[in-house]
């Protein structure tokens, strides 16, 4: 438990907090395990080793220099980490931050403290969700999806990854559609599978896949992104701990 990451970016006034819960579920390739600091810092700043976590109090000293207007709180996965919410009402309070949080949906959390929720749809047809996650429920993501959708406090966005050959354009157009279903306004990024070791199963998807996958969800929907290897990084980064 505990926030073991924190980067800064100046031009946004951003500052993201990655927690050290533990995550309910078990992808494949799980980012946070291969890839736990932030893949916008610099080659030799992300491969240095994973910091120990800091507890709430400890936190708010390294927030105090900077100028905050938004807070992005990640990592593992933040609904099950009971500094989350604590840390979100102080960011709240202190800061008068817009808190955003990335979850998997599969809790449903609301807070006075959280403005914005980005949830990461992983699949939608159960043997591919469950092979992926391991879990075998896409509909409790999917309905609470709908919640956060219909919470009026509370701004909704979505992403997914993309996997040549698993999770690909068949299952990602399932997936925009779904959220077409619900409000085709609703913004939605398609981050590219990143391996995590030459001997991986999955391999990284091609700029033009992308960009293929990227056409396929806008049959849907309004406002479509795409993140990729290769994609450059439009401000700056730094390391805060
Ligand atoms: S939901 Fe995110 S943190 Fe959890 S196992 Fe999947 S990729 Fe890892």
């Amino acid at each position: 438990m505990g926030v073991y990451h924190i980067t800064y970016v100046p031009k946004l006034s951003e500052v993201c907090l990655y927690f050290n819960s533990a995550c309910n579920f078990s992808c494949r390739g799980c980012i946070g395990d291969t890839y736990p600091l932030d893949c916008h810092l610099d080659k030799k700043e992300a491969a240095q080793a994973k910091n120990r976590a800091l507890n709430i109090n400890k936190v708010v000293p390294y927030l105090k220099p900077l100028s905050l207007k938004k807070a992005i709180f990640l990592g593992k996965e933040p609904t099950i980490d009971r500094d989350f919410l604590p840390l979100a009402r102080i960011l709240k309070k202190d800061f008068f931050t817009h808190n955003i949080f990335i979850t998997n949906g599969w809790e449903y959390v609301e807070d006075e403290a959280i403005d914005e929720a980005c949830v990461s749809i992983k699949a939608i047809t159960l043997e591919l969700f469950e092979d992926f996650t391991g879990k075998d429920d896409p509909l409790r993501v999917l309905n609470n999806f709908k919640k956060y959708a219909h919470n009026h406090n509370i701004k909704l966005r979505a992403e997914s990854i993309f996997i040549p050959g698993y999770i690909d354009n068949i299952e990602i157009e399932k997936i925009a559609k779904f959220i077409s279903s619900v409000d085709s306004t609703i913004p939605y990024r398609i981050d590219g599978y990143i391996p995590y070791s030459e001997n991986d199963r999955f391999r990284r998807p091609t700029k033009s896949e992308m960009e293929e996958v990227k056409l396929v969800a806008e049959k849907y929907l309004q406002n479509v992104s795409i993140l990729h290897f290769g994609t450059k990084v439009r401000h700056a980064v730094e390391r805060v701990y």
